[in-house]
């Protein structure tokens, strides 16, 4: 790491601990050749994750556009907000940590589902019965149908 005051390439780092908010590593150095002191941040780089529509366009994975669905799936439901604001977030990250940068809208209806089934059933019916399309009042009573077995 380049020395800010003499442009030497070499310096030690004396000390190293996480930053204040935990998002980073904080690392004290110090220039071997004047004895400069100064600071750096190791951050993990965030990767943009990008939504793949039905259509095939691309655009930025937005929280507030699944947060909209399933606060109308959860009206009246009490939920709290934070447990659906959780759901959206652990998607995220688990999408985040899976190292892919693209993620259809599908698959982000389909892990909303799988954990509002633990959730709450009526929020369940009605946020699948927006995103999954039913093609008919059948198909619709059998999803309602292998919820209660
Ligand atoms: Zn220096």
């Amino acid at each position: 790491m380049r020395c800010p005051k003499c442009g030497c390439d070499e310096s030690k780092v004396v000390d190293s601990r996480p930053s204040e908010n935990n998002d980073a590593i904080r690392r004290r150095r110090e220039c071997i050749e004047c004895g400069f002191r100064f600071t750096t941040y190791e951050r993990r780089e965030e990767l943009p994750l990008v939504v793949v529509k039905k259509d095939g366009h691309r655009e930025p994975f937005d929280r507030q556009k699944p947060m909209r669905g399933l606060i109308t799936a959860a009206v009246k439901r009490d939920i709290p907000l934070e447990v659906l604001e959780g759901v959206i977030e652990s998607i995220e990250s688990e999408q985040r940590d899976s190292g892919k940068t693209e993620v259809t809208s599908e698959e982000i209806g389909k892990a909303i589902l799988k954990r509002l089934a633990e959730i709450d059933k009526v929020a369940y019916v009605r946020f699948a019965s927006v995103y999954r399309d039913f093609k008919d009042v059948d198909e619709f009573t059998e999803e309602i149908r292998s919820l209660s077995q």
